[in-house]
């Protein structure tokens, strides 16, 4: 029930940690990590609360880009399969999910009908298999295609170990907010998440995509249209007071 995700010159794993205990108050059952290290992707996964998502978080994890969750089930158990980042077959595509994918049933029989062997129960995997699969070139690309074929709700982000200098988030009907920083970039549910790191955020709107690199970020329709949003800056006070 909350995203967080990081990409910069800083420790991914420590930012991402402590924006998911700020989002602790969203509500949860599990909670994930996913960063892309110079040996890999790495995806740690947990049952119960943000604390026991990081006692099994490996004591060495170099990297500036990830993504975490903390989820509230609704396809699927509260398991560790269950648990999100989610990945394609090869382990490549990391993405989390807040929401629900209505036509999920239909995406993962066409997946398991083509050959895809499918780890969890939940709606969100699929999408990272069609990510995955997507001849597009770049992950934004790829993930423009893959919402094309998707109906329901969602906020994700998602990263690719072979694009690692980018992030991809998109948002329908479930909130998702970018944090501007110094040569960094935040992405997060809510702007909670984001205070302590950067006054300056962009609220995305339904419909809209955006690419985040450590150094800015760019705002676009599902129609691949630039929407040019520029930061504003958060009133902390009513962050707060939320
Ligand atoms: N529908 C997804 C799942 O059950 C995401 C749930 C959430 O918003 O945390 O895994």
């Amino acid at each position: 029930c909350g995203i967080v995700g990081y990409i910069g010159p800083n420790q991914a794993a420590p930012v991402i940690l402590e924006g998911l205990h700020t989002l602790e108050y969203r509500g949860y059952d599990s909670a994930g990590l996913g960063v892309l290290t110079a040996r890999g992707p790495k995806v740690v996964r947990a049952v119960g609360r943000v604390r026991d998502l990081e006692e099994a978080l490996p004591k060495r994890l170099s990297a500036t880009v990830g993504i975490g969750h903390t989820r509230w089930a609704t396809h699927g158990p509260a398991t560790q399969e269950n648990a999100h980042p989610h990945t394609d077959a090869e382990g490549r595509i990391l993405l989390v999910h807040n929401g629900i994918i209505d036509n999920a049933a239909q995406l993962r029989a066409a997946l398991t009908a083509d050959g895809v062997t499918l780890q969890s129960d939940t709606d969100t995997e699929a999408l990272a298999h069609l990510i995955a699969r997507s001849s597009a070139k770049t992950l934004e690309d790829k993930v423009l295609e893959t919402l094309g074929k998707v109906t329901g709700t969602y906020a994700i982000a998602v990263a690719d170990a072979k694009q690692p200098d980018r992030v991809v988030v998109a948002r329908q009907g479930s909130p998702l907010v970018l944090g501007v920083g110094d040569h960094e970039m935040f992405v997060a549910s809510d702007a909670t998440a984001l205070v302590r790191h950067t006054s300056s955020v962009v609220h995305l709107d339904d419909g809209e995509l955006a690419v985040v690199t450590a150094d800015g970020f760019r705002t676009f329709t599902a129609e691949s249209n630039d929407t040019g949003k520029q930061p504003q800056t958060v009133d902390l006070d009513a962050v707060q007071a939320q």
